[in-house]
């Protein structure tokens, strides 16, 4: 059996041991959380957070893309969210590489060099920094007041705070 037949599997046994239930669509605690792809974090554990509580937007990195806007814009304009996390993480995959060098990687194997930014980054509390800036300097988004950035450890599991310069 591959991966993806056990995962169905296991959500048959998920469902039969739940109540069904409806939640509203709109996130209770009016929050958009912004983070990394990594197996090794779990955002609703790691936060304490429960189904219907805020958005996870992830990619690779916790970047802030065009489609990450797209879907805060959506989030804050039409579901009501009011505050932006941005979790980084210790060993992220994104700073074994660089720019140019996956870039490059792509280009050679395909013939075809990618239009989107790769986005790799070396020093994980400058990227939070860039990307707190990037949310509060998007106008797309009405809400930019509370815009807060952290690094998780993966090995200590611990969340620590990020601040931009110039500010508390
Ligand atoms: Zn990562």
């Amino acid at each position: 059996m591959d991966t993806i037949d056990e995962l169905v599997a296991n959500n048959r046994r998920f469902a039969e041991s739940l109540p069904a239930r409806h939640l509203d669509v709109r996130p209770s605690r009016r929050l958009a959380i912004v983070t990394c792809m990594d197996s090794r974090l779990d955002v609703f554990a790691a936060l304490g957070l429960s189904d219907g509580e805020a958005h996870v937007l992830r990619n690779a990195g916790g970047v802030i893309t065009d489609d990450v806007i797209r879907s805060l814009a959506i989030s804050q304009r039409r579901l009501g969210t009011r505050e932006v996390m941005l979790v980084h993480h210790t060993d992220c995959g994104m700073q074994t590489l660089t720019d140019d060098g996956f870039r490059a990687e792509l280009q050679e194997a395909t013939g075809v060099a990618p239009a989107f930014a790769i986005e790799s980054f070396s020093d994980v509390g400058s990227d939070v920094r860039q990307s707190i800036l990037r949310v509060r300097r998007s106008a797309f988004l009405p809400h930019r007041d509370q815009v807060r950035g952290f690094v998780y450890d993966v090995d200590s599991h611990r969340l620590d705070e990020v601040h931009v310069e110039g500010e508390d």
